[in-house]
């Protein structure tokens, strides 16, 4: 059994624990509200949703350090969204975090509302390259409110990319963005993925089926304290 723990709270979770629990027969997913849900996990999944809010709560709730042992052990962490805000590394100019805390770990820059507001969300089909299987269809990517990463360290494996329309290019001109025609909208470094889009609310398997795989590696997480110690 593989089991996934699913950050749970605040944002898509229940999507996570559904397409975990599709994409591979011996995974199972968890939700994670305190320090001790991460026991026995594989790896961890940061939803989308909305990183000041979920990083307010994440601190109330005390699970910043937990989260921070677990991602130390070596254990895969993957984000989506905000999730993915949630472990960069640097977080571009003109997209203010108001002081938020993150746990980075990701060597990439994030512009973290680069493709504008609510109404500017859309979807689209992107090239699946992430694995070398042959004849992969490409993959339905769904954008809502979503950051994009426009720098990644030489460490970092870009798994895709999106075409910036006309229209969105002409918005960045005047902006340091200017000229730019694509921007990176999935990276993997060692154990960590991150993904700007949502495929926890599509029917595609194949991004779950890929951290999972990437989990199965890994050994269940034992918490660094005493048995019966409860970490909150
Ligand atoms: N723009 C949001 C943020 O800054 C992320 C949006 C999402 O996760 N769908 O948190």
């Amino acid at each position: 059994e593989i089991v996934i723990g699913v950050l749970a709270i605040q944002g898509s979770y229940r999507e996570h624990e559904a397409l975990v629990r599709k994409c591979h027969p011996n995974a199972r997913a968890v939700e994670v509200r305190k320090g001790s849900h991460l026991k026995n996990c594989r790896g961890l999944i940061i939803p989308g949703g909305e990183s000041t809010t979920m990083a307010n709560i994440a601190r109330r709730f005390g699970l910043f350090e937990p989260l921070r042992e677990f991602q130390a052990s070596g254990r895969c962490v993957w984000g989506t969204c905000a999730g993915l805000i949630f472990l960069a590394d640097h977080i571009e100019r003109g997209s203010k975090l108001g002081g938020q805390e993150l746990l980075g770990g990701l060597d990439v820059g994030v512009n973290r509302n680069f493709f504008g507001s609510q109404i500017d969300s859309f979807e689209c089909q992107i090239p699946w390259t992430a694995t070398t299987g042959t004849d992969e269809p490409p993959f339905r990517a769904v954008f809502i409110r979503a950051p994009a990463i426009t720098s990644a360290g030489p460490n970092v494996e870009v798994l895709a990319k999106y075409k910036l329309p006309e229209s969105k290019k002409a918005k960045l001109v005047g902006t340091s963005d200017e000229g730019r025609d694509e921007v990176i909208v999935a990276v993997k470094q060692g154990k960590l993925l991150a993904t700007s889009f949502h495929p926890e609310i599509t029917s595609d398997t194949r991004w779950h089926r890929l951290f999972v795989d990437m989990c199965a590696h890994e050994t269940p997480y034992e918490l660094p304290t005493e048995d019966g110690e409860e970490l909150v």
